[in-house]
């Protein structure tokens, strides 16, 4: 189907070596983007890689630097030729009250969710205008949109997200660059088996508040990301779209 078709497409996904980012790459392979995961454990990626068929690629990136995001998308468009497609996925969390984070878990959290969020999409911005527009997925949250007692960081960094969206969505549509967000429910990666570990009662709340009745898989974000990164979306910017199973309507 057209709207849904990436032929011809590159497609960079940040963290895309394991979880959400590689259930996103894995359907907009599908949908026959070419894909360059990026990331730190290239141990992860080979397994990743075997997932996407030949042509997928991986460039080991830190993206809380600006430098080595520049370098990325450098490298991602010398070996694939173009960039069309960029999600911003990388991401992690520190779980503890906000009373006990220390100054350097603050800024890492902060510096790999929203920073590393902003030094790639200004990265990426010279050549998705240069391929004539683009598509920029960013990942928020459930704490975009709510508070957890062991989420300030994290919370603070995803609710951040969702406005570095509008404000990147705002800023370059004049350059047919759409830009938007996708807020996961909880879904069952090894980020959440960490904290399925460390926060008491957390299976059992997910549970019972997500009508869906289940956690969701990397393979329920594949959808979103097919759609944002296709024409079928070319009139969508700036929206922070919930892929929760209900979660988020849920009383
Ligand atoms: P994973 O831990 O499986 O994936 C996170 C990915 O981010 C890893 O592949 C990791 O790669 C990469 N990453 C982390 N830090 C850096 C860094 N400094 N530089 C480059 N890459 C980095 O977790 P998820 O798949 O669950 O998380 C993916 C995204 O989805 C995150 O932004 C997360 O906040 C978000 N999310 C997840 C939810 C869930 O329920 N699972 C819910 C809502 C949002 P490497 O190990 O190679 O560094």
């Amino acid at each position: 189907m057209r709207l849904m078709d990436l032929t011809g497409k590159v497609a960079l996904v940040t963290g895309g070596n394991g979880g959400i980012g590689l259930g996103m790459a894995q359907g907009l392979a599908e949908a026959g983007a070419t894909i360059v995961l990026a990331g730190r454990d290239r141990a992860k990626a080979d397994a990743a890689l075997a997932s996407l068929g030949a042509g997928a690629r991986f460039i080991a990136a830190d993206v809380t630097s600006k430098a080595a995001c520049e370098a990325m998308v450098a490298q991602a468009v010398a070996a694939a030729g173009r960039l069309d497609i960029l999600v911003i996925n990388a991401g992690m969390s520190i779980r503890k009250p906000p009373e006990a984070f220390t100054e350097a878990e603050w800024r890492t959290v902060l510096d790999t969710n929203l920073s590393g969020a902003f030094f790639c999409a200004q990265a990426a911005h010279p050549a998705l205008k240069l391929a004539g527009g683009g598509k920029i997925i960013t990942i928020g949250s459930m704490m975009s949109l709510f508070g957890a007692p062991f989420a300030a960081a994290y919370g603070a960094s995803k609710g951040g997200i969702v406005q570095l969206t509008r404000a990147l969505a705002v800023a370059w549509a004049a350059d047919n660059i759409q830009v938007n967000a996708v807020l996961p429910g909880w879904i069952d990666t090894d980020l959440t088996r960490d904290a399925r570990a460390q926060v008491p009662g957390l299976n059992e709340r997910v549970l019972a508040r997500t009508p869906a009745g289940r956690w969701g898989r990397p393979d329920d974000l594949a959808g979103i990301a097919v759609f944002l990164a296709g024409p079928g979306s070319d009139f969508v910017t700036g929206t922070a779209i919930p892929v929760d199973g209900g979660y988020a309507i849920s009383a």
